[in-house]
């Protein structure tokens, strides 16, 4: 039987970005909702980084389940959000907002016009669903906590920010960030460095002796660069890569990129970006419609 999230059987839910058009997050989303019966329709919509505020402004209403957010949006939306809310304040960007109804509104009080209070309307609530993506990716498809672990990450972005916030949470031994510009690996660490006092962190840059000392004695090695989106570019020389390492390449187009496949070819194990993509869209289908989230089917769809 039909799922009727709302009275008009209409329910809706995006993805907002710019460029849009690579997104393969309509096709995992429609996917469970038919799977599930689930009455809605989610779409990929272009939104420029001028547009946003407006696009926000617009979409509120009854249909509304919620919408996803990428690049270049992640941090931009937070201030036309009505909370921040979980690791988002942490990773300190938004990839989900939730749609929830406003608080109660205070009882009148007789004889002050509370009659007269303004009707607020539903709150959006700013998610970052990638934290929980590359966890359940982590221990599902790889077997593995970062507790006690030594790990390297390449890239200071949105999603490195994501993975940093794990690696503190989850006490890992150690958490090198190295970047092209290493300033902003600074600033990350600054960032979340109170999440955890007992990980020893450091910021590093791409190019640097202290990067091939670390990456030989990493656990846990993941590219959180754009490096490899649709090429075959590398971010570091991948003759440091040891079999000791498990190598996490967050790039999922192509589905296996070049440094994974050279990691594999040092006797590396690995372990692509399509598994979190998959999680962290089922952590936002599930925020939605408070319905677990058809795994295979997500997956069967991305794949
Ligand atoms: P950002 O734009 O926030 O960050 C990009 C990062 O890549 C920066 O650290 C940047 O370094 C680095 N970089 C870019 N070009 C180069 C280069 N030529 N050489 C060295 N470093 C470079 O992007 P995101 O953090 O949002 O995304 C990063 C990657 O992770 C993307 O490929 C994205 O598709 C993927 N991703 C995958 C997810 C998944 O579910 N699997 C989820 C989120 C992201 P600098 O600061 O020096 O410019």
């Amino acid at each position: 039987m039909a799922i009727a999230l709302t009275p008009t059987n209409m329910n809706r839910a995006y993805v907002i970005g710019s460029p849009i058009r690579h997104s393969i997050s309509p096709r995992i989303h429609n996917a469970a909702f038919a799977a599930l019966g689930i009455d809605a329709r989610y779409e990929a919509v272009e939104v420029l980084p001028g547009a946003l505020q407006d696009w926000v402004s617009r979409v509120r209403g009854p249909q509304l389940l919620g919408f996803n957010v990428t690049v270049p949006h992640k941090e931009a939306i937070m201030p036309f959000l009505d909370e921040i809310a979980g690791d988002a304040a942490l990773a300190g960007a938004v990839n989900t907002v939730v749609v929830t109804a406003p608080p109660p509104s205070p009882s009148p009080v007789e004889g002050e016009g509370g009659d007269e209070l303004p009707q607020l309307s539903t709150r959006l609530i700013g998610l970052n669903t990638d934290t929980l993506g590359f966890r359940r990716s982590l221990a599902e498809e790889a077997g593995m906590a970062l507790r006690g672990r030594r790990v390297v990450v390449l890239g200071a972005g949105g999603a490195a920010r994501a993975i940093g916030v794990v690696a503190l949470q989850d006490g890992a031994a150690s958490l090198v960030v190295a970047n092209r510009h290493v300033d902003r690996a600074e600033r990350l660490l600054t960032a979340l460095n109170e999440l955890n006092a007992t990980t020893a962190t450091s910021a590093v840059a791409l190019a640097s002796e202290a990067l091939v000392h670390a990456i030989g004695e990493a656990d846990v090695v993941v590219n959180a660069t754009s490096v490899g989106l649709a090429s075959d570019e590398i971010p570091i020389d991948p003759s440091l890569i040891t079999p000791r390492s498990l190598v996490v390449d967050l790039v999922y187009n192509p589905r296996e990129t070049a440094l994974s496949r050279a990691a594999r070819d040092r006797g590396a194990a690995t372990l692509g970006g399509i598994g979190m993509l998959i999680y962290q869209a089922a952590a936002a289908f599930e925020a939605w419609s408070g319905v677990e989230a058809p795994i295979d089917v997500m997956r069967e769809a991305a794949e």
